[in-house]
């Protein structure tokens, strides 16, 4: 067979160095590299030709330039060590041998894997060794690697790949969709977990075949199905064991170095929500030096709760907790469940490490009133005078204050604002007296008072619709969050468990982007950046308990299966039943992109209308962008509510009794 030194010498100088390749190496290498060895013998003479050609296994020999192309943006140099994905003929890792240290090359056609070794063998070069395999997984006995090359294109690249790269390592691979036009990307590893990423521009390669490429088709390059985002999903998703099992929490503790982990649900009556929030909980509370619970739950009504888990005495004459609409939120078997645990936790635990149960929210007025004129009776009996004459502005309505925003819409101002905002400024002003007796009471009643004042703006901004009211309940909690974690100290950290709707950040859904609504996870984000986690919860059917209307008595509806396009319909084509998505940045670099399309997303709250499911019950939302971590439950359970009768052999501070 004649030598073709001479075409290969016009090889280089026309189609490589004439395109502006210049990288030295790289020139010596494919004019040392007899490329006819690695076509059919019947197409030797067209080896140095300027296209790719047929060989075994219906595959392809890449065109000289495009090899050349791919090694020097590679950017591979003598002494490196790297692998190549789809080794083929064994051409590229044949030139690539003449550069590098090592070559590993992967090569799934086990035809093709052998013909390329035996050519190796012939042709002396015994620095490249032929695999045969999946090399969409990459070949992590030898990682990791200067460069990695990969010769078919895949529908993203391998996040199992960009971690076998050495820092400072490049890889270069095709990305697109079979028969179609692709594009050759660059991806360079700056750090751990930071990689920078460049488009080389179009080409077009066979497939990626094997778990991290496309599925095979099994009728040659181009027939194989796109991997579909439910395929993705299914690839990240993380499954969860039962919540029981001690590895379920430790699944979590990724997000444990935040100081907020906000824990939502995406109903306020599903158990399986409840249950994995309380497993992660435990963990960030045993685990992480957690100590503040704070969830959407009225302040008083948290207390009293707060006082039964931190083994304080119960005071006199309160009223038991979450006797009001809608109480199988927080009177449930779950959550019963979870604040015995904390309490027998806490028992071992010095009162200054006992982790306490907070509420946010600031609907109930009239026990937050009643709380604040208790304490002052305790500490100032003149102060607890004024404080009744101040909040019986407010009393007449503090079972129904909404009537009290109707009113001051029709009187035109706000009989009730002075006095309320009066009442909180004083609180403050004597707070160096008060704390003296009791910090924690004081707390306990400063909190109050502000829920008061917030409250009375709440129900007047009620009635002018618009987001005015949502925002001002939100920025209530948010701040509530705040002062408690500035009240227990700067090692402090907190578990929030509110509804999606509050923790998702609201600027990456229609709340944010249409209605100008922020929400508590947007404001925390804001606050404390990658140091605060936002988790959302989602389902696809079962039951769940919920009203028909609002102060409606409570029943066990089943909930409709997810509606196609939505994430929820993504998550339950997966095929896998309850898992974690971990959506951080950084991470799933190409689900997250995927996921950036916004879509529909389910809001389930304590009212649920199947009839208008549509319009009452979704909202478009931005998943990754929402969340930092997603957790799936394609099937879940209605809670089950705990009655208001005292339950047999409870002591009287049991927060659940009458
Ligand atoms: N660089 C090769 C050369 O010089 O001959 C050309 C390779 S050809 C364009 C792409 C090769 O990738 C095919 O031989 C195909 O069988 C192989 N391939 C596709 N998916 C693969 C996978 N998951 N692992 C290893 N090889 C794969």
């Amino acid at each position: 067979m004649p030598d073709f030194t001479r075409e290969r010498e016009q090889m280089v100088e026309r189609q490589i160095a004439g395109r502006g390749l210049s990288s030295r190496h790289l020139l010596a290498a494919m004019r040392e590299v007899p490329r006819h060895e690695f076509v059919p013998d019947d197409l030797a003479a067209q080896a140095y030709e300027d296209s790719p050609l047929p060989i075994e296994a219906e595959q392809t020999i890449s065109q000289p330039y495009i090899v050349a192309l791919m090694i020097e943006a590679a950017e591979i140099a003598p002494g490196d060590r790297v692998l190549e994905i789809g080794a083929g003929s064994g051409y590229a890792a044949a030139v690539m041998s003449r550069i590098a240290d090592r070559v590993v090359a992967i090569e799934r056609h086990a035809e093709l894997a052998e013909l390329a070794r035996s050519r190796m063998e012939r042709l002396g070069y015994d620095n490249v060794e032929i695999v045969q395999g999946d090399g969409s997984k990459g070949w992590p006995s030898e990682a990791p690697y200067e460069a990695i090359i990969a010769a078919a294109s895949g529908s993203h690249i391998p996040e199992v790949l960009m971690r076998q790269l050495s820092t400072g390592g490049t890889l270069v691979m095709p990305v697109g969709e079979p028969a179609a036009v692709q594009h050759l990307v660059k991806v360079r590893r700056l750090g751990e977990e930071d990689f920078e990423q460049e488009d080389l521009g179009p080409v077009r390669f066979v497939p990626l075949i094997g778990e991290h490429g496309w599925r095979d088709g099994g009728s040659g390059p181009g027939s194989a199905p796109p991997r579909s985002i439910e395929d993705q999903i299914g690839q990240a998703a993380e499954p969860l064991s039962d919540v029981d099992q001690p590895d379920f929490g430790a699944l979590f503790d990724r997000f444990a170095d935040a100081r907020v982990v906000l824990l939502g649900e995406a109903s306020h009556g599903t158990s399986e929500f409840y249950r994995a929030r309380a497993a992660i909980t435990k963990r960030l509370i045993a685990e992480h030096g957690f100590d503040i619970v704070a969830v959407e739950a009225d302040w008083p009504d948290a207390a009293f709760i707060d006082r039964y888990v931190r083994h304080r005495p119960r005071r006199e004459g309160e009223e038991a907790a979450f006797q009001r609409f809608p109480t199988w939120m927080w009177r449930n078997t779950d959550v019963d469940a979870f604040i015995r645990w904390l309490r027998e936790h806490n028992a071992g635990c010095p009162p200054g490490a006992m982790a306490g149960f907070y509420g946010l929210d600031l609907y109930n007025l009239g026990s937050s009133m009643r709380a604040v004129i208790d304490y002052l009776e305790d500490v100032d009996p003149e102060a607890a005078k004024l404080a009744r004459e101040r909040y019986g502005c407010l009393q007449p309505w503090s079972r129904d204050p909404a009537l009290y925003g109707r009113l001051a819409m029709s009187e035109g101002y706000a009989r009730c604002e002075a006095p309320v905002l009066e009442m909180l400024r004083e609180l403050q002003r004597k707070r160096w007296d008060y704390v003296d007796q009791d910090g924690e009471e004081w707390l306990d009643a400063a909190a109050n008072a502000r829920l008061v004042k917030n409250a009375e703006a709440y129900y007047r901004a009620m009635y002018h619709g618009g987001p005015e009211s949502w925002n001002l309940r939100d920025t209530h909690m948010f701040e509530t969050l705040c002062q408690l974690l500035e009240a227990k100290g700067p090692q402090s950290k907190a578990v929030v468990w509110a509804h999606n709707s509050h923790i998702g950040n609201a600027a990456f859904t229609e709340m944010g982007q249409i209605r100008d609504e922020l929400n508590i996870g947007q404001l925390v984000k804001e606050r404390f950046g990658e140091r605060a986690r936002l988790i959302g919860f989602g389902t696809h059917g079962g039951t769940v308990a919920a009203a028909t209307d609002w102060d409606a008595a409570m029943e066990v509806k089943t909930v409709r299966p997810s509606l196609p396009g939505s994430y929820e319909r993504l998550c339950h084509d997966s095929g896998v039943p309850r898992f974690l998505l971990d959506l951080r940045e950084g991470g799933h670099e190409v689900l997250r992109e995927s996921l950036m399309e916004p879509r529909l997303e389910r809001f389930i709250g304590v009212i649920y209308r199947p009839e208008t499911e549509r319009w009452s019950h979704y909202a478009q939302a931005i998943l990754p962008s929402q969340f930092d971590g997603w957790v799936w439950y394609d099937e879940t359970r209605a809670v089950t509510p705990i009655g208001p009768e005292p339950r047999e052999g409870e002591d009287e501070t049991y927060p659940f009794g009458l």
